[in-house]
């Protein structure tokens, strides 16, 4: 045996129809070696980042993760005052595939997430009435953004990294970030893990002649408030759908499990509302935000009012492609607009996307 050229050394080598010994060692033809690592760059921490970067990472993929933020979670997030916390952009989610439900049941083993049952009423034409929804609701523990924060700390994450110009040098992919200017290291792989809009303005830095039409795609806004109280409000509902109105959606933040603080509302105006007014000065739109609730039985003053502006906030491309990818660039593109604009579609575009380019990888490795 070892007279073979494909002898790995050992002497024991038992080379596989994909010409793999089982010292992981391959014959590329010539000689035995160790496959060389594949490197990923995944723009952007939210959860669909999160999930493509966790499963390249088992994959085998040296993975690096860049965001802009100062932390993981993106969307799912939480704005943390002195006094309490209030989720401000996905309010909670559903999961309804198997592969999806499978890490949601991590999450809650972990005790990063858990089942929220509101007392859930609709708003319309002045009238109140029980939700009929019966659907499951889920959400991150303590905060909406403690699943991302879990998948964030096995993963290499560098914060405060806003990716601003991407190029490819050599068939690797290279960054500047505003933050730190040439980040040094090339990648075989980029994985953006954006909103579109965001997705194609980095596009268009890295001069490449990328088919960008998937990218043209327009997502809405959405204008937040979250509404602080010294007293516990006397409302009978701890969420509800606003129908006909500027807002769409409130939910009293203390009534998730393993909130504590003052009683703390968010309220989400509609995204057609908040798309038609988007540039407003964040005073007036909150002015005219609360204002809206009053109708809702917001009557009292809240003791803190902060406002925050989702740029893109919603929309999903129809049919949903899941992903996409360029696997002559080794370019992959993941995120919730891929794939029906929700966490549990976020979640799955991310970890197929990475599915894929394992399935690229390894029809590259037979060639
Ligand atoms: C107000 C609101 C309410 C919502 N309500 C719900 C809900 O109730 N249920 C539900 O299922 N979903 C809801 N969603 C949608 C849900 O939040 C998203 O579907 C999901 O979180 C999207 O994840 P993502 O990874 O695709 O994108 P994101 O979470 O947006 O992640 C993208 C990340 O990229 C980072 N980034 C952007 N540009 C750069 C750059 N140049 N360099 C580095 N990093 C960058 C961003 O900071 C962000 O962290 C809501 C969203 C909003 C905004």
């Amino acid at each position: 045996m070892s007279e073979d050229p494909r002898c790995c050394g050992t002497g024991t080598c038992i080379i596989n129809d994909e010409g793999l010994c089982w010292c992981g060692q391959r014959w590329d033809g010539e000689k035995m070696c160790f496959p060389k690592a594949i490197s990923a760059a995944v723009i952007g921490a939210g959860i669909s980042g999160l999930s493509c970067a966790t499963r390249l990472q088992a994959q085998g993929l040296q993975v690096q993760v860049f965001e802009k933020s100062r932390g993981a979670s993106g969307r799912m997030s939480t704005r943390q005052t002195e006094e309490t916390s209030a989720d401000h952009g996905a309010q909670y989610f559903t999961a309804r595939n198997p592969l999806f439900l499978k890490a949601l049941h991590a999450w809650i083993q972990a005790d990063v997430a858990a089942v929220w049952q509101p007392q859930l009423k609709v708003y319309e034409a002045s009238q109140w009435r029980d939700s009929p929804s019966q659907e499951r609701r889920y959400v991150g523990k303590p905060a909406m953004n403690s699943p991302g924060k879990f998948l964030a700390q096995n993963v290499s994450a560098h914060y405060s990294q806003t990716i601003d110009k991407v190029s490819r040098k050599n068939g690797k992919w290279q960054l500047h970030s505003a933050e730190s200017g040439d980040l040094g290291a090339s990648f075989d792989w980029l994985v953006l893990a954006l909103p579109a809009p965001q997705a194609l303005a980095l596009l268009e830095t890295s001069g490449e002649p990328l088919d960008t039409s998937t990218l043209q795609f327009q997502m809405k806004g959405c204008w937040t408030v979250m509404a602080e109280f010294n007293e516990s409000l006397h409302l009978p509902f701890d969420a509800a759908f606003v129908n006909g109105e500027i807002i769409s959606w409130v939910a009293r933040n203390n009534s998730k499990p393993g909130r504590s603080g003052r009683e703390t509302w968010t309220l989400h105006a509609t995204p057609q509302w908040s798309q038609e007014w988007i540039e407003l000065e964040k005073e007036e739109a909150a002015k005219r935000i609360l204002e809206c609730a009053q109708k809702l039985g917001f009557v009292a003053q809240p003791a803190k009012v902060s406002v925050h502006r989702w740029r893109y906030a919603s929309g999903s491309l129809d049919p949903m492609p899941q992903f996409k990818v360029d696997e002559n660039r080794k370019l992959g593109l993941c995120g919730d607009w891929l794939n029906g604009g929700r966490v549990e579609g976020a979640w799955l575009s991310g970890h197929q996307l990475a599915a894929e380019i394992q399935s690229v990888e390894s029809a590259l490795d037979k060639r």
